[in-house]
């Protein structure tokens, strides 16, 4: 028995985390949401280069068509390698056969400069022609000239802006930061520290199981007004699994409800990528209804198709070679460990 639907949608991916698996742990142990984004990820994103993020851009979009994924709202950063990048995600994802929506995260962590490049990538990626969002990477480390200047980026260009808001308790401070500054088609990830009553404007992205590794809580997002999405922060591109989680989440603070709303919540996503509904993923498992899937492991995608074109049928990609790329991505996330 099998089942069809349309591509499933990651709302919020980090695809050169991709490489992060197995590198060597830091020399202190993380005790805090801050001290992961220190000693962890902030260590990662600076050693990264462009053919790094290539071959974690392909492994990225190999297990999202594993996954029956066919469009990845990325979130990307790369301060030693910033120019080109969003070409080398845009090209890798297009090379595997998966839709991405890319976006450069802006911080004033390495200087004004630094966060002036990452405007300039935006800029050029989409003055290119290209599909993306404005990205910042979180209120708390920029500064108010960098969050005006990328609302006004993004303004201009007429797209939205996709950022991390009130992930820990450290950014607290994000709704007064961005006031007024926020639209309908930002894209707000985490929320889980966001009061329910506030004033941002746009899309909740809700990635429950990398809240649970990080510790940092449960947002709840039933509370909020806001529509929501759900995406996976990085930790591949398995949306039926991120579904699973959302909803025994949500069911582990309220024993009455059931698995619609995150199911609503993984629909949000072909709001975002409508493309994706041109998609047709056949599944292994038939029915694919909420209540089904909730208790069901295991579902796997038997065919992918993208835009009528078979891009993945019995366990592989058609066109890339699933073993070359993991064997490629292999070598690199071991020059990328070598340099941590
Ligand atoms: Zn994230």
């Amino acid at each position: 028995m099998t089942a069809t639907t349309p591509g499933l949608v990651c709302a919020h991916h980090h695809l050169y985390s991709a490489l992060a698996r197995g590198m060597p742990p830091p020399p202190k142990t993380p005790t805090n949401f801050q001290e992961i984004l220190e000693q962890i990820w902030w260590r990662l994103d600076t050693a990264l280069d462009l053919e790094m993020i290539r071959w974690s851009a392909m492994l990225g979009a190999l297990e999202a068509l594993e996954s029956g994924t066919t469009a990845i709202v990325d979130h990307h950063e790369s301060p030693n390698a910033i120019e080109g990048s969003l070409s080398t995600i845009a090209a890798a994802c297009a090379e595997v056969g998966v839709r991405v929506l890319p976006a450069y995260g802006i911080t004033d962590r390495h200087g004004a400069d630094g966060a002036r490049r990452g405007l300039e990538e935006n800029e050029r990626f989409i003055k290119e022609g290209n599909r993306a969002l404005v990205g910042i990477h979180a209120a708390f480390t920029c500064t108010d000239e960098s969050l005006e200047a990328a609302a006004a980026l993004a303004d201009e260009l007429g797209v939205g802006v996709h950022i991390h808001v009130a992930e820990g308790i450290g950014d607290v401070e994000a709704p007064q930061r961005l006031n007024g500054l926020t639209k309908d088609d930002w894209l707000l990830s985490h929320c889980v520290h966001l009061p329910t009553d506030h004033n941002l404007r746009g899309t909740i992205l809700h990635n429950p199981r990398s809240n649970l590794n990080n510790a940092v809580g449960y947002a709840n997002p039933v509370r909020f007004e806001n529509p929501v999405a759900l995406g996976t922060d990085g930790i591949g591109a398995n949306m039926i699994e991120s579904f699973r989680l959302a909803y025994v989440l949500q069911r582990s603070v309220d024993v009455t409800c059931g698995p619609d709303p995150a199911w609503s919540w993984l629909e949000t996503g072909w709001d975002l990528m409508p493309e994706a509904r041109d998609d047709e993923v056949t599944w292994s498992y038939d029915p694919m209804d909420p209540w089904h899937l909730a208790f069901t492991p295991g579902v796997r995608p038997l065919e992918v198709k993208m835009d009528g074109e078979v891009v993945f049928t019995d366990g592989k990609p058609t066109r890339v070679d699933a073993e070359e790329v993991r064997a490629k991505a292999a070598e690199q996330a071991a020059r990328l460990h070598a340099r941590l």
